[in-house]
């Protein structure tokens, strides 16, 4: 079945303005730390190693490596970027923007996505990394007060054995921080089953599973997440949308989708926003939540991918505060965590509409 459009809203709608969106608790649950650096960030970079990116003005970056013609050529940016993050300092360094983005945006609680197989191919310490960041992430806590839980990634493309280093990696720092280990990458590279031993293995050491399926590839990959490899909760899983019983499954068993409209337009995922399937997939009960995937290279904030939600799928404000709590819902936090979290959000959030 076709996602069907919906009409959309003025963007000067007043009870919805940025203002009002910023300043909602929320939960950012699908955002890629390397993904994070912006066109400044990267020339920065590029001048501290120099690379052949430091003459260019930010403009110029901006105009030749944050702008993509479809996803592959998204995966070539997002490879520059990471070639440019080297030692702990610069992944800490980003984390620090991020730090002050949740401040702004009024962010609560962040998982963040971590590719620590990404510095082994360049034969630097993944683990060193690691270390800094769950440090400055409790820093971050305790002086911003936003709690900050991590997901390691695997790269779909690189195989199996890099993927069996991450999760043995997130195993070892399952109690400081860590929470999942992730599939990532091209959906059209390796088939699932060839993850399906590391990723029983994860779960036999409790961790949660995220996979990013049904971005670019069909509803099939969202199936053999969940079925194959246990999926807890799905990366965009927008191509759902396309079959019926899928949809019925993912909403009986509470599985979540990070939908992230500005990363779906800009790699050419789905696009035009307002033919996103979002609106279809809210509408069928399936809990989706909203995410920037990657802030700094799609150029977005999380209240920007709300007001973009509530422009082109006319939602109420009532649906708003919805989709606000499915960050916290869809989380991978303890129950006894969850159900704080949903208390105090539910108590600003009628405080700032009453
Ligand atoms: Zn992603």
């Amino acid at each position: 079945m076709e996602p069907r459009p919906r009409k959309i809203r003025p963007p000067e709608a007043d009870s919805f303005s940025i203002q009002y969106l910023k300043s909602l608790p929320k939960a950012e649950l699908h955002l890629h730390l390397e993904g994070s650096v912006t066109p400044s960030g990267l020339r920065n970079l590029s001048k501290k190693y120099g690379t052949e990116y430091s003459a260019l003005s930010e403009e110029e970056l901006e105009r030749q490596l944050f702008r993509y013609e479809d996803f592959y050529s998204f995966l070539e940016t997002y490879r520059i970027v990471c070639e440019h993050l080297r030692e702990p300092t610069d992944y800490v360094k980003v984390l620090d923007g991020l730090g002050e983005y949740f401040t702004q945006e009024n962010i609560r609680y962040a998982e963040i996505i971590y590719t620590p197989s990404i510095p082994w191919k360049y034969e630097r310490d993944g683990k060193d990394i690691l270390q800094a960041l769950l440090e400055r992430s409790q820093q971050i806590q305790s002086t911003q007060g936003t709690l900050i839980r991590w997901i390691l990634d695997c790269v779909r493309q690189f195989g199996p054995e890099w993927a069996r280093r991450t999760a043995e990696l997130a195993e070892e720092f399952r109690d400081q921080g860590v929470v999942a280990v992730g599939l990532g990458g091209d959906e059209k590279s390796l088939e699932m089953k060839e993850y399906q031993e590391i990723f029983s293995w994860a779960r036999a050491h409790r961790l949660y599973i995220h996979v990013h399926a049904g971005e670019i590839g069909d509803a099939q990959q969202v199936w053999d997440a969940l079925l194959i490899l246990g999926a807890n909760r799905i990366g965009h899983g927008i191509q759902a949308a396309r079959d019926s019983k899928l949809m019925d499954y993912l909403r009986q068993h509470a599985i979540g989708l990070d939908v992230c409209l500005t990363s779906n337009l800009m790699t050419g995922a789905w696009k035009p926003i307002s033919d996103n399937p979002f609106g279809l997939l809210f509408q069928r009960g399936v809990p989706v939540s909203l995410n920037t995937d990657d802030p700094g290279l799609f150029q977005t904030s999380l209240s920007e991918e709300f007001q973009k939600a509530v422009q082109f799928f006319e939602l109420t404000q009532e649906e708003v505060h919805r989709i606000v709590l499915q960050g916290i819902r869809s989380s991978f936090l303890p129950h006894d965590e969850k159900m704080a979290f949903m208390k105090r959000f539910q108590e600003e959030i009628r405080q700032l509409s009453a």
